[in-house]
């Protein structure tokens, strides 16, 4: 028989994968997931996927860029470095791109490191594609329709009119799990005969400036604590939607909100 195209994410999947730290565990154990993110224009970019790595599980958020003391203003958690992605320590996933600008180098950078990476933003648009393909370690990248377009090169009506052969066309050239943001959210592995996730817990209150940086901290977080690249694109995905419709319930709502939505979200999949 023919393997179904697409699957729907459900509560109970999600519930199975959310990382819960055993008894002996510690922070390093948990996980510790490096937020490469942010510039001197865009510092919020970099608050903002602290926040949502702050509730995705890891153990420790380190960071890494220009906006350390904005970051450090609002979560005096956060391991701010002063060195590069290859130098600041250790951590078991990164994210790089929110915010970033121009900063190639810390893209080719966290690209070089042999743990999974997410790929957000403008380190999309500023990753070489063959640095990604040749990665050992797991690659997840996280476009919206506009960010598929152009790294697909065709237009954003394309993509949105055949939302899933493109999701998929970028999994296979990049050789990384791709999702696709949007009013749902697809996730596909590289591999054509995986299933393509489907989320739809989202709320269009989430279409709002930031909410996309809160789901890059969130999807590195998770892959911190362990899980595969599919999974925790698309258990994030799910908290994330989820999150949204809490903090917004009927009404405008900014990406903090958003951020703060994920603790209620992640309980209410726990139960
Ligand atoms: P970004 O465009 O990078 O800020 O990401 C926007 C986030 O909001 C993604 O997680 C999208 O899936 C989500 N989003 C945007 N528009 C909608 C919508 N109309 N319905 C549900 N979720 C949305
Ligand atoms: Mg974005």
């Amino acid at each position: 028989p023919q393997e179904a195209e697409v699957e729907a994410l459900q509560h109970a999947d999600v519930a199975r994968l959310l990382p819960v730290p055993g008894a002996e565990s510690d922070k390093y154990r948990r996980g510790v997931v490096g937020i490469a993110a942010g510039s001197a224009r865009y510092p919020g970019a970099a608050v903002l996927a602290v926040a949502g790595a702050l509730r995705g599980g890891a153990g420790a958020v380190r960071y890494v860029g220009p906006a350390g003391e904005a970051v450090l203003a609002r979560f005096p958690e956060t391991l701010v470095s002063d060195k590069g992605p290859g130098k600041a320590g250790r951590v078991q996933a990164w994210v790089v791109g929110p915010g970033a600008g121009d900063d190639a180098a810390t893209v080719a950078e966290v690209l070089e490191a042999d743990v999974p990476v997410l790929l957000d933003a403008d380190g999309l648009r500023l990753a070489d594609r063959e640095a990604v393909r040749t990665r050992t370690a797991p690659t997840l990248m996280t476009p919206h329709a506009g960010e598929a377009a152009a790294l697909l090169g065709v237009s954003r009506e394309e993509v949105e009119g055949s939302r899933l052969s493109a999701v998929r066309e970028l999994a296979a050239r990049y050789r990384a799990t791709v999702l696709l943001k949007g009013s749902t959210t697809l996730v596909a592995d590289p591999e054509a005969r995986t299933p393509v996730r489907v989320n739809a817990t989202g709320t269009s209150w989430l279409a709002t400036a930031g909410s996309g940086d809160v789901l890059s901290g969130l999807s590195g977080s998770l892959l911190a604590s362990g899980l595969a690249a599919r999974d925790a694109g698309s258990v994030a995905a799910y908290l994330h939607g989820l999150a949204g419709r809490y903090a917004a319930d009927g009404a405008p709502v900014g990406a903090q909100d958003v951020a703060e939505g994920i603790v209620r979200a992640w309980r209410d999949v726990r139960e």
